[in-house]
Formats: C-alpha cells, sequence, structure tokens
C-alpha cells in the first residue's frame, strides 16, 4: 500500500455516477484532497466484471490511474434486499437500465418483492460499498462498508440518488432519499457513519489520511 494521502494530493474519482461523486467531494474535499473525476477526464468506463464489490472497485480504480499516472479512488455498491436473495447486489446499477431510471428500478424491486409475495414496505435491505484506492506503483488499498435498514414504499424524498428514497436506515425516520447529505454521512463529531460510503470512507480516513 502506498499513501497517505496529503493535502493537496491529486486523486482521480474514478465515477461517472454525479451522485456517488457528489458524496466523494463532500468526503474527501475537507481533507484538502484535490479532486478530477473520471467523468471530467473524459476516461472510459471499464467493464465491471468482478464477482465482488471489491473486486469492481479495484478494476475501476486501477483503469483510471493506469489512464492517468495519478492515484485514484473508486466505489462499488449496491443494495441488497434480504427476500431476493441479495439481489439486485452486484447489478443494482443495471437495473435501472440505461439511461438510468431510478423510478423503473425501485419499481422493479417493489414488483419482484410482490411476485415472492413479500411485502415491500419492511423488506429487509442493505446497502454496501466498497472503496478501492490504486497508485501508480501498483499497490491498492480496499475499505468497505455496509449500512443496515428496510425499504419504505412508497419511495419517500427527493435527496441523495438512486435507490436513497427507498431506504429507511435502522433506528432512524428519514429515508436517505429525505436526509440531507449531512445526515446520509452522518461523519464524526456528531455521528459515527452512516451511509454505506460514509462508513467506509471512515475506514479509508482512518489509514490513509492521517498525516
Ligand atoms: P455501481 O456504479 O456499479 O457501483 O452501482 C451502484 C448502484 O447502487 C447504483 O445504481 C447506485 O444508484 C446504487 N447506489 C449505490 N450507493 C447508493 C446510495 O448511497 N444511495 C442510493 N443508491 C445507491
Amino acid at each position: 500500500m502506498s499513501g497517505p494521502l496529503r493535502p493537496g494530493t491529486r486523486l482521480v474519482v474514478a465515477t461517472h455516477n454525479r451522485g456517488k461523486l457528489a458524496e466523494f467531494r463532500d468526503l474527501l474535499g475537507p481533507h484538502g484532497i484535490d479532486l478530477v473525476s473520471a467523468g471530467d477526464l473524459g476516461l472510459p468506463e471499464p467493464a465491471e466484471t468482478g464477482t465482488l464489490y471489491a473486486e469492481n472497485a479495484a478494476i475501476k480504480a486501477r483503469a483510471a490511474t493506469d489512464a492517468t499516472g495519478l492515484p485514484a479512488v473508486a466505489d462499488d455498491s449496491g443494495l441488497a434486499i434480504d427476500a431476493l436473495d441479495g439481489a439486485p447486489g452486484l447489478f443494482t446499477a443495471d437495473w435501472a437500465g440505461n439511461p438510468r431510471d431510478f423510478a423503473a428500478a425501485m419499481a422493479r424491486v417493489d414488483r419482484e418483492l410482490t411476485l415472492r409475495g413479500v411485502e415491500t414496505a419492511g423488506a429487509k435491505a442493505h446497502f454496501v460499498s466498497a472503496l478501492a484506492v490504486t497508485w501508480p506503483d501498483g499497490s491498492e488499498a480496499i475499505f468497505e462498508g455496509r449500512v443496515f435498514g428496510t425499504l419504505v414504499w412508497p419511495p419517500r424524498g427527493t435527496e441523495g440518488f438512486g435507490y436513497d428514497p427507498m431506504f429507511l436506515p435502522d433506528g432512524h425516520v428519514l429515508t436517505f432519499g429525505e436526509m440531507s447529505a449531512e445526515a446520509k454521512h452522518g461523519l464524526p463529531p456528531k455521528g459515527e457513519g452512516l451511509s454505506h460510503r460514509a462508513r467506509a470512507f471512515l475506514k479509508l480516513a482512518g489509514t490513509l489520511l492521517k498525516s
């Protein structure tokens, strides 16, 4: 592993997803990291051929590092629903089709659960985020975070992105779609990390952002 990531380090955020990019800016910006996105650099999106979130995150970060000669960070994430045997899981983005339509993706979740005779509201689910950081010397580091909760139906809220409006984290009354970005991250000193990405980020920060 290389590092740490010091203030002023130029780091590629290997995503074309604006929602994720905004969250990376929230999480890494305050640490003085100079972020540039793969989307802004016009980098192609590599095929996500892994069978684990961590593998896909590493594929995305490594492709960005190889293309730019810069360290890169990528997230691979998904929503796992217990009653769907963990689906959509690695295929969470695919359920939104092309171009992405998350209202349709959430409607598919509701349809698949209904087909199995399961009530969508109250179904147990969790989000997973694997963050990969890659360096030009070939080294990499992986951090994973999870948040457990239940689904709501119909979806509630217009904040956030993706499946946020149908996810209610355990112990909360607002869905991610009803929370401010700050509340969804739940970072210290107010919280201990709430979202899957914030929890993975706190592990990353503990290891790589120490000066
Ligand atoms: P990826 O780009 O292959 O990692 O796709 C992740 C999928 O999970 C995308 O469809 C996202 O919308 C969804 N997703 C990941 N994190 C979140 C989140 O924090 N809120 C809502 N949806 C998310």
